[in-house]
């Protein structure tokens, strides 16, 4: 049994015995009825089984959810915005103080990633902005004052991946009730039981702290049945969504306005003006972060011909491992998922799940080679229309590839990014490279000399978050993301001067 199951039968078993001692839970009691009128609280069933729907937030139903987090939203704004800095507060806190637990948690459900990461993951949730950004325009003149203000929009509902499924919720509820709003989630189904968990130790302490109950639902069990459902709820007034193309798809076919962080494949391009041994280590960090799990994180490398052997020269001895060409081979048809009478060069593979996120060593195992269990990164040369340049593979194995000049360079870039519009990085110190790269490209994300993460604000300037607005075009996602614009004007005789 895992730490999560053992933790959710405790949770469970201590309020059967706090009924059968006939006190009612503190939360039923002082619970207002939902907004629709149905009963989204704790209630005993027939035979006195505790029906668990709407435990700390933690919903079976789709509609209940949503009628919950309504009725938490109305809460919210009769309680203002100190409630909302004190719920951010807790998040925050929260997040840090169980990163260990919580980023064990997820890897046992999930089983990708690393441990070190995931637990980081958490740790910068500290670094997500609040209610700190809304800050009002104001205006005055000869006709009076007008104020705009960012106002929230009701219940955001989020949709989060497997590859950070408690720092996506954890993020989002940062921005979204930082901007006034209360969230309904429908997490990842491989990744599901962590994220209620959190969401359940956060309505804790939300309700214990702030007396709100169910500012934060979330579905138990995930299905698109329930995503649909949610679309579909009235008091839901936006999506977030934050995953690959098929969400991002169905988000913007549901007739709710939505914001998608949609898949990326991020080509590093690396000319001969730059610091070859520095742009070898931030390569390494960033495609071997979490294993290769980030949107954002280096995916393919484009590196000038008359520099590629020293560039691979450094990757080397900064511990990353070269395969050669058979062993590229067998970790191709192993890591992808080939049509019949499809070749293992054929760049329209499909990704094999079952290797996304594995450590550098399971994947050389696939390759056939023997390496340290501590080994971050795999790389290997292949040419441009390889299955590892053109898909996001989500593994700690980078393609690099060779090219003659900047200008090829960035035309390959282009393709390889696939006009997702996410993130390319570059490593040159020649500014009409940056320039010509950055208008080719044109990504949400453009990060020069450094690794994926400085774009986030891990060792770069600029503030964190993990849902990256990509084919929507809000970029770094924050609250005034999740914010209507109003404005009030008093037309009058103000001006004191
Ligand atoms: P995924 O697309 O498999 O799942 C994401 C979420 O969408 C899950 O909750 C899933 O259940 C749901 N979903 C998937 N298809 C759906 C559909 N047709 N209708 C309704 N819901 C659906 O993604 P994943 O593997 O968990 O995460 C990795 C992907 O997410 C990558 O493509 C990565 O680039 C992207 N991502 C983007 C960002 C960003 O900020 N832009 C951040 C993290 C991950």
């Amino acid at each position: 049994m895992s730490a999560l199951d053992e933790k959710l039968i405790r949770d469970v078993v201590s309020e059967v015995m706090q009924r059968l001692g006939g006190a009612a839970a503190p939360a039923a009691a002082t619970a207002p009825a939902s907004a629709c009128g149905c009963d989204a609280r704790p209630r005993p069933s027939g035979g006195g089984i505790i029906v668990r729907s709407g435990r700390n937030g933690v919903f079976q139903d789709a509609n209940e959810a949503c009628a919950a987090a309504h009725d938490g939203f109305l809460q919210l704004r009769e309680k203002g915005v100190a409630a909302r800095a004190k719920v951010v507060e807790i998040v925050k806190t929260l997040a840090e103080a169980n990163a260990e637990e919580w980023g064990r948690i997820e890897l046992e459900e999930t089983k990708i990633g690393r441990l070190d990461h995931k637990i980081e993951k958490l740790k910068i949730i500290k670094l997500v902005p609040g209610v700190e950004w809304l800050n009002p325009y104001a205006r005055s003149g000869d006709h009076g004052i007008t104020l705009e203000e960012y106002t929230p929009f009701g219940v955001v509902a989020a949709i989060t991946p497997s590859t950070h499924s408690i720092p996506t919720l954890s993020g989002n509820i940062v921005n979204m009730v930082a901007a006034g709003n209360a969230v309904v989630f429908n997490p990842h189904p491989g990744a599901a039981k962590c994220a209620a968990l959190a969401v359940s130790e956060y309505n804790k302490a939300i309700e214990r702290e702030v007396g709100i109950r169910n500012l934060i639902a979330i579905i138990e069990h995930p299905t698109l049945d329930s995503f649909n459902a949610i679309c579909r709820h009235e008091a839901v007034r936006l999506l977030c969504v934050t995953g690959g193309p098929g969400v991002v798809k169905a988000a913007m076919q549901s007739g709710k306005r939505a914001i998608c962080a949609g898949p990326g494949n991020p080509p590093v391009l690396v000319d001969d003006t730059c610091c070859l041994k520095r742009a070898a280590r931030d390569i390494i960090q960033g495609a071997a972060y979490d294993n290769n799990l980030l949107c954002i994180g280096e995916k393919e490398v484009f590196v000038l011909d008359s520099i590629a052997d020293r560039l691979m020269q450094f990757m080397s001895e900064n511990g990353a491992v070269k395969l050669n060409p058979a062993q590229l081979d067998r970790l191709t048809k192993a890591a992808f998922i080939f049509k019949e009478g499809q070749g293992a060069g054929c760049p329209h593979a499909t990704v094999n799940r079952e290797l996304v996120g594995k450590d550098a060593a399971v994947l050389a195992k696939a390759a056939g080679v023997d390496v340290r269990p501590d080994t971050q990164l795999l790389f290997a040369e292949t040419d441009a229309s390889h299955p590892f340049v053109q898909e996001e593979q989500m593994m700690p194995m980078l393609p690099i590839v060779r090219v003659k000049s900047v200008e090829e360079g960035i035309e390959r870039s282009l393709q390889a990014e696939h006009n997702y519009k996410h993130t390319s990085i570059i490593h040159s110190h020649d500014v009409e490279h940056m320039t010509a790269m950055a208008r080719a490209l044109d990504t949400t994300l453009f990060v020069k000399n450094g690794p994926c993460m400085t774009g986030l604000g891990l060792g770069g300037e600029g503030y964190l978050s993990f849902s990256v607005a990509t084919p929507t075009g809000e970029g770094i996602t924050n609250p005034r993301t999740f914010t209507r614009t109003r404005r009030c004007v008093m037309v009058d005789n103000l001006r004191i001067y």
